[in-house]
């Protein structure tokens, strides 16, 4: 396809791919398609590398029916049936869980992510899925370094590439790069079938981080790019600059403001 916006994305997944050895040849990639505008995009751009690429890999999409009842996963079906995507349905009584353990305090979206997480881990290490894509973008990225830094007191983010936590799963996330803005824009123009969670919990993500996003948007309002220097950030790490390196010289300080 054609499309600017498209060019673009596949250009910085491509980045992405390159920077940090995100495929080999011959892994097999099983992509989270919780049927939003992010995931669509990833699948897409995926699908573009695999029959331009040198590599040989494999491609699939995956979605986890959290059990609400209404969850129709039948247009994204009939979509990747069209497009000659193999797709897999994990079926689960998710919400059962969130409803029957959800303690006070905890956003039930949040629990219910980590009960997907491992579904979708399990799933992927019994079929033989070496990797697995998830549609996080620039602003995801970007937006959990501020939680960390704001609420948790730690620099902390997330990896374009990262072994879990059990040894068996490989995540990546290509789109790192990508701007929510363009996974808007490409699931607008391809008419993609964009699948709510269908749950009385819809829409409640947490306050913390819809003010994270609203105060980012207001930032970049004055300082153009702040999303994009934060993400850079993340990579030009100086331990010694701040409390868990070794001791700084004195000439190494002159950013620091002057005192006395
Ligand atoms: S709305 Fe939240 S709790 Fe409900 S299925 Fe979606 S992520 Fe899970």
């Amino acid at each position: 396809m054609s499309d600017p916006v498209f060019k673009r994305i596949t250009r910085l997944v491509g980045k992405a791919i390159g920077d940090f050895g995100l495929i080999r040849d011959r892994d097999r990639i099983l992509v989270a398609l919780s049927g939003g505008k992010d995931s669509w995009t990833l699948l897409y751009a995926l699908r573009y590398f695999q029959r331009k690429a040198p590599v040989d890999y494999e491609l699939a999409a995956v979605t986890i029916d959290p059990g609400t009842g209404s969850f129709n996963c039948g247009p994204l079906a009939a979509r990747l049936a069209r497009d000659e995507i193999p797709y897999e349905i994990i079926r689960g009584s998710i919400l059962e869980v969130v409803n029957d353990n959800l303690s006070a305090g905890t956003n039930p979206c949040s629990f219910c992510a980590r009960l997907r997480r491992g579904m979708l881990y399990s799933f992927a290490a019994r079929e033989g899925w070496n990797k697995i894509a998830l549609g996080h973008h620039l602003d995801d990225f970007v937006e959990t370094l501020v939680l960390n830094l704001f609420f948790s007191g730690s620099i902390k983010g997330m990896s374009p590439y990262l072994l879990a936590d059990d040894g068996k799963n490989t995540v990546i996330r290509p789109l790192v790069y990508v701007k929510e803005e363009m996974t808007r824009h490409y699931a607008g123009i391809m008419g993609l079938p964009i699948l709510g969670c269908s749950c009385t919990y819809q829409g409640l993500t947490s306050y913390r981080r819809r003010w994270v996003k609203q105060l980012l948007t207001q930032i970049e309002k004055d300082v153009p790019g702040v999303k994009s220097n934060l993400l850079a950030a993340m990579k030009r790490i100086h331990p010694r600059h701040l409390l868990a390196g070794e001791p700084a010289r004195d000439h190494e300080e002159e950013s620091s403001p002057a005192k006395g």
